[in-house]
């Protein structure tokens, strides 16, 4: 077993004045989303091989392309970054979650679209803009980010949907999928986007005001990043390697 350390950001969406998506009963997916960061910050810390990052611990604004390159800046292993769904539908419900790639499916560039406010036609358009998408596919490549952020994809996604199915009813399971979003350009790390619930959803909203269901969520999305974190020997190697030659 490697006693190296991993470095995980947690970025809890929108902030200050942007309160992201806003439910029936007026509930911020800002506020949801800090508090659901600080509990998986808070679990992931009781393993001392755990450091832990967050990009805001309080409600403030901080912009899309700043949140990566904080991770960046940070060396970070991981980066998660938590969210609040959202549809015109109010019936819409579920789990999903995302890492960055190119999309042609209609509800993920919604999606996409709405947490990189822009318009839906912008999001088609950059999904068409082929060196957008060339200089975003190159870089997935490179040293397994793109696989190693599906498995990581999975495991969250997985994690979160048998430890909720388990207390809740109608846990939706959306699986894993992908889009352009733009917090996660350009990270260097395994990467992914949980959207937690629909907070549009008047179920989904009341159970996202309550304490337990954020408890319950973050302990699943941190579950999640364990079981990825024991089973990804290669990254653990590139932690160890990185850490003893920061300690020198
Ligand atoms: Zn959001």
């Amino acid at each position: 077993m490697t006693s190296a350390k991993r470095r995980i950001v947690i970025d809890a969406g929108h902030g200050g004045h942007d309160p992201g998506a806003v439910g029936p009963r007026k509930l911020y997916e800002k506020d949801v989303v800090l508090d659901i960061a600080l509990k998986v910050r808070k679990i992931l810390m009781a393993d001392p091989l755990n450091e832990v990052l967050l990009t805001r611990d309080k409600d403030v604004f901080i912009p899309l392309e700043e949140r990566t390159s904080i991770a960046n800046r940070k060396n970070a292993d991981l980066f998660v970054s938590i969210h609040a769904n959202a549809s015109q539908n109010r019936q819409a419900r579920g789990i999903e979650t995302y890492l960055l790639n190119w999309t042609d499916d209609e509800e993920a560039n919604k999606v996409a679209a709405r947490e990189n406010k822009i318009s839906l036609k912008q999001m088609k358009a950059m999904n068409k803009q082929a060196d957008t998408v060339e200089m975003i596919l190159s870089d997935l490549n490179r040293e397994n980010k793109r696989d190693e952020s599906i498995k990581l994809a999975n495991y969250i996604q997985r994690s979160m949907i048998s430890n909720l199915d388990n207390d809740y009813k109608n846990i939706s399971d959306h699986g894993v999928k992908q889009a352009l979003f733009y917090v996660l350009f350009g990270a260097k790390m395994p990467s992914v986007l949980v959207e937690v619930s629909f907070i549009s959803n008047p179920e989904e909203e009341n159970r996202l005001s309550q304490d337990s269901y954020r408890q319950d969520i973050a302990k699943s999305i941190a579950a999640g990043l364990n079981t990825y974190v024991s089973s990804a020997p290669v990254i653990q190697k590139v932690a160890e390697f990185r850490h003893m030659s920061y300690s020198r």
